[in-house]
């Protein structure tokens, strides 16, 4: 049977981030069914899920309540919108729960279907912000290289993603990037080689400052990040950049953008890596996590600032989106929210299962291959080198996707970005579970190193 989908799939089908002609070749693994934080394939092999589907499925796979939800949203009330002073119960009660959750000062949520059409709605309302405020001029959003922020065209844009760029140019006017706080990448190996981290996270929040110099605060209207940049490769800053950042944000008029989507709800052992790094922002972008991707659902927490200057003087806000706050989507977040938080999924990580990880993770900086083990909560990361030079492995190699197909065959998913392979599984694993992914790892790695450098095997 998986042959012939395979066909089919080869034959109709367009993969997102794919590129078409090798997949045609290859053919694709097929998913069937998952439970807890396994997924299990059509050739009957069972895969311990790394990713969290996409660094979304915060609660795991199976979870009942869950169907339960959408099954009694579905009866009841399977769509209606929230234009034209209209709603729904499962959109009210979503939103009160969310600004309960988030800090004291976010009170407003405007939902989307997803997390690029959330940073779509951002680029929006902050351009609308300033132009409400008198000050229209205010347009740039200053953003960060290799930042994530979505696949839309304001999405790719805000993101700082060269390859999207090139490819799906000119991006939306108005937005421009500085340099990334990513010590390993290019302050141990980069332009600025060898440069203490603290040193080099002052001097990336630094660039922001000169950015803004460069296009006048009056013209500035936002910075955006990520707290912990994912799709980037898991790039944890040094501890002085995001207190530098706000040092510098504090000197001028420009509003702070945190893109929760994959930082919100528990991956970095708070509820959003806003509290993790306490960065008070004026507005997050979330996703992802809402769900638990059982249905795909995002939306903006809104702080007062911005909030009651569009409540007050705005007007008619002209956007939105067929599914912003979908009933059977907005249900399925609420149940999730309420499971997290009565089974204490979020402060478990923080205390427990996120500190494990830290150990067990660590333990892999022994491995010829690992120039540097990072974790966070329940995200890590390994960087690859060439155990030989102790430099990067030549591109051409393709260290990175070795590893990734080499772990996939063994049973672990983790995602490669470059050389650097990187995991965030479900917030609900076991410490078991946890031991046995930093064994399939490791076991990931010395097969990638007999592959790479026979030497270093023997
Ligand atoms: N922002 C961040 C930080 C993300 O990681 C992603 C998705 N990986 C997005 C936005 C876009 O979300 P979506 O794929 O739901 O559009």
């Amino acid at each position: 049977m998986s042959h012939s989908l395979q066909a089919l799939d080869r034959a109709h089908h367009l993969h997102p981030f794919t590129d078409f002609k090798a997949l045609g070749e290859e053919g694709s693994r097929i998913i069937e069914r998952a439970e807890g934080v396994y997924i299990h394939d059509a050739e009957g092999n069972r895969l311990l899920d790394g990713m969290a589907g996409l660094w979304c499925v915060n609660l795991g796979y199976g979870r009942v309540e869950l169907v339960t939800a959408a099954t009694e949203q579905m009866r009841r009330l399977p769509y209606y919108n929230n234009f034209f002073k209209t709603t729904h119960p499962p959109a009210v009660r979503l939103a009160e729960k969310l600004c309960a959750l988030a800090p004291a000062h976010l009170n407003h949520v405007f939902f989307t279907g997803s997390g690029s059409e959330a940073n779509d709605t951002v680029l929006r309302m902050v351009r609308r912000y300033w132009t409400l405020k008198g000050k229209p001029e205010k347009h740039w959003v200053i953003g960060r290289e290799n930042g994530y922020h979505g696949s839309t065209v304001a999405g790719m844009s805000l993101g700082g993603m060269a390859p999207m760029h090139d490819q799906g140019g000119p991006c939306v006017p108005g937005i421009t990037h500085v340099r990334q706080p990513y010590w390993f990448g290019e302050g141990r190996f980069g332009d600025v080689r060898d440069q203490d981290p603290e040193a080099f996270g002052r001097q990336c929040a630094a660039a922001i400052e000169e950015k803004i110099l460069e296009l006048g605060e009056e013209t500035v209207a936002a910075f955006i990040a990520e707290p912990v940049q994912g799709a980037g490769g898991a790039i944890m800053p040094p501890a002085s950049y995001w207190p530098a950042v706000k040092e510098v944000l504090s000197r001028y008029d420009i509003l702070l953008v945190v893109d929760e989507v994959i930082c919100g709800f528990g991956r970095l052992g708070e509820w959003f890596g806003s509290v993790h790094y306490d960065l008070a922002p004026d507005l997050m972008p979330i996703a992802k996590g809402l769900s638990s991707g059982y249905l795909p659902i995002g939306g903006v927490l809104v702080g007062d600032r911005v909030a009651d200057t569009l409540i007050q003087e705005g007007g008619e806000f002209f956007h939105g989106f067929t599914y912003s706050g979908h009933p059977v989507c907005a249900a399925v977040a609420l149940k999730n929210l309420e499971l997290m938080e009565a089974e204490g999924v979020v402060e478990r990580v923080r205390d427990e299962l996120g500190p494990y990880l830290a150990r067990r993770w660590a333990t892999l900086a022994d491995h010829p291959l690992v120039g540097e083990a990072r974790s966070l909560g329940l995200m890590g990361a390994l960087e690859l080198i060439d155990p030989a030079s102790g430099e990067r492995f030549d591109k051409a190699l393709a260290a990175g996707n070795l590893c990734r197909d080499i772990s996939f065959r063994r049973g672990l998913v983790m995602r490669s970005v470059g050389d650097t392979m990187i995991i965030a599984p479900p917030l609900v694993i076991t410490r078991e579970q946890i031991d046995d992914l930093v064994t399939l790892a490791r076991e990931a790695l010395d097969e990638t190193a007999r592959c790479l450098v026979p030497r270093a095997a023997d």
